[in-house]
């Protein structure tokens, strides 16, 4: 069983310092997904097949994706749409690098993907996420400085004091997640995850466990924690549900189902919108249609 904290250790410490929009040698990133186009991808999986090898010395091979091919730009959020079951969660691994392919390839910043880095972070479904013994605050700026070992504690602190208020945890800075509910977790877990400044965060279904009300706010309070980054964090995020699909992604991947294939990439101008906007109402109609397609 994988989990979050597997994507803070098992890595090389990496000496970076934080993107900052003052750090000249920060890469500027447009907001917009055609803009971001241009600045590039930071993410090329090419020709992916994945197998899961089962049975009785593992001799059977379960094919789970076959034949993905994606870029994810440069500042985006790309989000992953399928049916229960399609390989959406393998693919994400897979880019985590949690899991091998069995065959193509996948590139993060022109470089494969073999192993688990700071440079791809998780966040799941799962409340367990955080460390025990750790405030919220804590939890966070641990996060930072798994990221830069060697940064300066006072600005690890900034950094994570920033996200902490971004996710609206401020007067629970100094709280223990076993204090702490549902949806607070799942926030703690987002701060410290935008708070190591990945070049992509990686997230699987990570508001599948909140009930409606929440799951909306933390849906509304990711695409501003986003914008309100210095520099925008790239992500990949896999849901199931369509109207989710569409208030988060600039684009959405639909995946169809037995083996995971990629049945249609769809440009989205109504991210961030109310589904009652037309925009977003018609392009839920059209992934709903798709998916209906391959049921
Ligand atoms: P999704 O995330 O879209 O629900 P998954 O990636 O979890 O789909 O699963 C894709 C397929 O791979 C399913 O048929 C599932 O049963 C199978 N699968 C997932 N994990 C394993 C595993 N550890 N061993 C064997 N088969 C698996």
């Amino acid at each position: 069983m994988v989990n979050t904290h597997d994507a803070f250790m098992n890595v090389r410490p990496m000496p970076l310092q934080p993107r900052t929009a003052k750090d000249p040698a920060a890469r500027p990133v447009p907001a917009s997904p055609a803009a971001s186009a241009q600045a590039g991808n930071v993410v090329e999986i090419e020709d992916v097949c994945i197998d899961y090898s089962v049975g009785p010395g593992r001799r059977q091979k379960i094919r789970a994706v076959e034949n993905v091919s994606i870029s994810v730009r440069r500042g985006e959020k790309l989000v992953i749409l399928g049916p229960s079951g399609c390989g959406k969660s393998t693919l994400l691994m897979a880019l985590g690098g949690f899991l091998p392919i069995s065959s193509g390839s996948i590139k993060v910043n022109g470089a494969s993907v073999s192993k688990p880095s700071m440079e791809r972070i998780m966040v799941f479904q799962d409340f367990q996420q955080l460390l025990p013994w750790f405030s919220v605050l804590e939890n966070v700026k641990w996060g930072v400085r798994k990221r830069w070992p060697k940064l300066d504690p006072q600005e690890a602190d900034r950094i994570a004091r920033r996200q902490v208020e971004l996710v609206g945890l401020s007067r629970q800075a100094d709280q223990y997640p076993n204090t702490l509910s549902g949806g607070q977790k799942q926030r703690c877990a987002i701060a410290r995850s935008f708070a190591a400044a990945p070049e992509i965060l990686l997230m699987d279904e990570p508001f599948g466990a909140l009930d409606a009300i929440n799951r909306e706010r933390m849906q509304q309070e990711l695409n501003n924690i986003w914008s309100q980054q210095e520099v925008p964090t790239t992500i990949a995020f896999v849901t199931h549900d369509v109207n989710e699909a569409v208030f988060l992604g600039h684009r959405v991947m639909v995946m169809t189902s037995g083996p995971g294939r990629v049945r249609a990439v769809v440009d989205n101008p109504a991210v961030d919108r109310s589904s009652e906007d037309p925009d977003a109402a018609n392009l839920a109609m059209h992934l709903r249609e798709l998916l209906k397609e391959e049921a």
